[in-house]
């Protein structure tokens, strides 16, 4: 649902021209120091990107899941690493909040993260936990009014520069699975909670990855998102729910900037005589990715639509994230292949678009993950038609 067209075609006009002329020259740099200068995030803070799904009332854009998923498929046509740095605010890191947090939560914490003078992280996954998320070890015993929260999370995107961190924990420790998982908020400063230095990482540079350690961490009652224990999982899913389809346009950003760079490698490298491009050859490999592009673009945009309006889109989203992750892998591959072996020297645009993207496929649901999630949900509404017709 777009709520103003003339108002949001100012603001994706906007993003547009801040991700071309101020991000786009300093992807080289970026790559290549693994930072992103402060400068250019005070940018990004003044122009609102940090708060563009938390509601207005807290100081954000309010952005429906359509509008959103615009403004994604804008944002990471420049390397997918400036769209991190304020991606899990408007994104994982806030919509917990959002969706469950009390009143009082909210008031404090989503008006900073809609700044982006706090960085926000979302810590689910652990050494033991990836794809099984519910097999949280880290545990937080009731100690009073307070919890003491110990264990570790590994791969959390923003946790070395995060100021609040949403941690998942076990409050009921018989339990196994998804049940007696609450979601905490724990500031930086926070005795007890640490974060080592970044990962190195394929690609992404720019975008500091790491752990948080917690070791007897003290915090009250009142830091579980809702005040409710035992809810932390059923949170976790509903924001990851949302943050599939915001993914999925992330995927198409890229895929439509390569097909752009493929384009103009194609017309400019001259073999045999003639451009490349003039190659059928070349031509299927340009064909078949933007066709993908535009499918993947108009699932996103549908099922974004859908979310909307109040339909259910659980297995919608899913199948976002994976087709939408999946198109972006292959058409990166294509890129690399219609640059040649120039595609393959650091620095070249289609090499680190590359290894940035192959991330997309492992993150918030692995693919496999998602297949398996898709099947479940096609088997059962294909039974739940069949008992509905008896
Ligand atoms: C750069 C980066 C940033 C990240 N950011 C965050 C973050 O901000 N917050 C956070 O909580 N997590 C984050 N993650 C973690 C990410 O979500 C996990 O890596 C992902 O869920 C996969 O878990 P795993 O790495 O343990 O893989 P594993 O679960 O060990 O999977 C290994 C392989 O086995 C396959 N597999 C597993 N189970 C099955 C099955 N049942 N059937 C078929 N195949 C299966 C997987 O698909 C995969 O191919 C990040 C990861 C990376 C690399």
């Amino acid at each position: 649902m777009i709520r103003n067209p003339q108002s949001f075609a100012k603001l994706l006009a906007d993003v547009r021209h801040f991700v071309r002329t101020e991000c786009m020259p300093m992807e080289e740099l970026v790559d290549r120091t693994d930072e992103i200068p402060e400068g250019l995030v005070e940018r990004m803070r003044t122009m609102g990107l940090f708060g563009h799904s938390i509601p207005e009332a807290y100081g954000g854009a309010g952005l429906t899941t359509e509008e959103l998923a615009l403004v994604n498929i804008e944002v990471s046509q420049v390397a997918t690493t400036f769209r991190a740095r304020f991606g899990g605010n408007t994104g994982i890191a806030s919509e917990s909040l959002v969706v469950d947090g009390t009143p009082e939560q909210k008031e404090k914490w989503l008006p900073q993260l809609a700044s982006g003078r706090l960085t926000g992280c979302f810590a689910l996954t652990e050494p033991e936990a990836g794809s099984d998320a519910t097999a949280q070890k880290t545990i937080a015993v009731r100690d009073g009014h307070d919890f003491i929260i110990t264990g570790q999370k590994c791969y959390i995107t923003n946790a070395p520069i995060a100021g609040l961190f949403t941690v998942f924990a076990r409050t009921e420790p018989q339990t196994q699975g998804a049940t007696g998982i609450s979601a905490f908020l724990i500031e930086r400063g926070t005795p007890g909670l640490s974060t080592p230095p970044s990962y190195r990482k394929m690609g992404q540079h720019g975008s500091p990855v790491g752990e948080v350690i917690l070791d007897k961490v003290r915090v009250p009652a009142s830091a579980i998102v809702g005040g409710v224990e035992g809810q932390g999982f059923r949170t976790a899913m509903k924001a990851l729910n949302k943050q599939r389809i915001n993914l999925a346009g992330l995927c198409v950003g890229p895929a439509i900037r390569l097909v752009d760079e493929m384009v103009r490698r194609a017309q400019s490298r001259q073999q045999f005589g003639q451009p490349v491009g003039d190659f059928q050859l070349v031509q299927q490999m340009i064909a078949e990715s933007n066709t993908e592009v535009h499918a993947a673009r108009a699932l996103v945009l549908e099922t974004a639509r859908k979310r909307d309006a109040g339909e259910d889109v659980t297995m919608e989203a899913s199948m976002c994230k994976l087709f939408a992750s999946e198109v972006c892998g292959r058409v990166a591959d294509r890129a690399v292949q219609v640059f040649g072996g120039n595609g393959y020297i650091a620095d070249n645009v289609a090499e680190r678009f590359y290894r940035d993207v192959r991330l997309f496929r492992l993150y918030e649901g692995t693919s496999q993950t998602h297949l398996i999630n898709i099947a479940k949900r096609t088997v059962a509404a294909v039974a739940a038609a069949d008992q509905a017709a008896t």
